[in-house]
């Protein structure tokens, strides 16, 4: 049997492991921080149909420029923006992708702040660009001086900033945007995959006027629509033309964009479960905290709890008792620490029940 270490694969992948939360559908799936509702009768109808009309015509490619889509978007981002602004990818993570395939590369760094979102680093590898680690304060947050000092010492091409961060949940002070976009020499990238879950203030009020800032968004979280991959970003126009430079031909396929402007054209609804997640979020904060736990401050649709002495073994124990978390306690900085995203008032109570039942026979503690 061929082994992958067989292979002319490229240096600088060899060792290393793909992105790979588990999937196993028979657990409450807490675990990548998905909206629990599934989508409405009515949605899935329009989007039955939505398909039904692209299906008619399949033989041809796809918009290649998804015109509606952008513009739909960019009515959806509001500030002002214009379809000209506004991108869209299969995920955010291909809209990632494109920038630091634009952006970085052989040669060229790229800059987050860890504890954050594994893939900022993942992508870099895959587009051989040159990881840096910074690093986020004990408590997780991240101060505009901090950002501004590692950002100076390493000159990086590209810089991420994630905000809520994911996986600890905390949103940026604005000012910690607008100062590294001051001092930056390449481009920074706001990942706001969480935006619409809080009322925390968007890096799309600071675009006008920083050609070189990119905010990227999602439909996979408070969206509810993970499935339909569809991830978009709102930037000075020319970015976008950049983007065009490396993205492929007729990247999003015609029914990912039915799929998308059907959630458009339901966004009351979708979004109208975020104040219910955000309840259960809350719920989940409270009930943790009886329990004597910790959670760390949160405006996204997950949190950060423990701490654990054997985090895996806590892990486990809840997954036997049919609820599957994420075990995030490998990654730099979260020794002790599982992250659960807030799922429907059933799966938070059965959640919070093993959790209690796990404590109780001192499993991990
Ligand atoms: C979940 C997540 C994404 C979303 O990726 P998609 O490719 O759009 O599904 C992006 N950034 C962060 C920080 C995330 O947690």
């Amino acid at each position: 049997m061929t082994r992958l270490a067989d292979l002319p694969l490229r240096e600088d992948l060899r060792g290393q492991t793909p992105y790979g939360a588990p999937q196993l559908p028979h657990a409450v799936q807490l675990n990548v921080n998905e909206n629990p509702h599934p989508p409405s009768a009515a949605l899935v109808a329009d989007l039955a149909q939505r398909c039904a009309d692209a299906a008619a015509t399949l033989h041809r490619y796809p918009d290649r420029e998804a015109g509606e889509l952008r513009a739909r978007l960019a009515g959806y981002l509001g500030h002002g923006l214009t379809a000209e602004q506004v991108w869209a990818a299969n995920g955010s993570n291909e809209v990632l992708q494109q920038i630091l395939l634009a952006f970085g590369g052989p040669g060229r760094s790229a800059l987050g702040f860890e504890p954050s979102y594994a893939m900022h680093r993942l992508i870099s590898l895959g587009t051989s660009t040159r990881w840096i680690a910074a690093r986020r304060a004990p408590d997780f947050t991240l101060s505009a001086h901090a950002a501004v000092a590692a950002v100076v010492e390493h000159r990086p091409d590209v810089v991420f900033l994630t905000s809520p961060n994911n996986p600890t949940g905390g949103a940026l002070d604005p000012e910690v945007v607008t100062a590294v976009a001051e001092v930056a020499p390449g481009m920074v990238v706001v990942d706001e995959a969480y935006a619409e879950f809080g009322d925390s203030p968007t890096a799309l009020t600071v675009l006008p006027g920083r050609p070189r800032l990119v905010v990227t968004r999602t439909m996979s979280k408070a969206f509810a629509m993970a499935g339909a991959r569809v991830g978009y970003l709102a930037a000075d126009a020319s970015v976008v033309d950049a983007l065009r430079l490396v993205r492929l031909p007729y990247h999003l396929s015609a029914l990912t964009q039915a799929a998308a402007l059907t959630a458009l054209d339901h966004v009351g609804e979708l979004l109208g479960s975020v104040a219910d997640v955000v309840a259960q979020r809350q719920r989940l904060e409270r009930g943790i905290a009886e329990l004597g736990l910790s959670t760390v401050p949160t405006a996204a649709n997950f949190l950060l709890f423990g701490p654990f002495a054997d985090p895996a073994a806590t892990w486990q124990a809840l997954l036997d008792g049919g609820v599957l978390v994420r075990d995030v306690s490998a990654g730099v900085g979260l020794a002790g620490w599982l992250r659960v995203c807030a799922g429907t008032a059933a799966e938070c109570e059965l959640f919070l029940h093993v959790l209690r039942a796990t404590l109780g026979q001192g499993t991990g503690r």
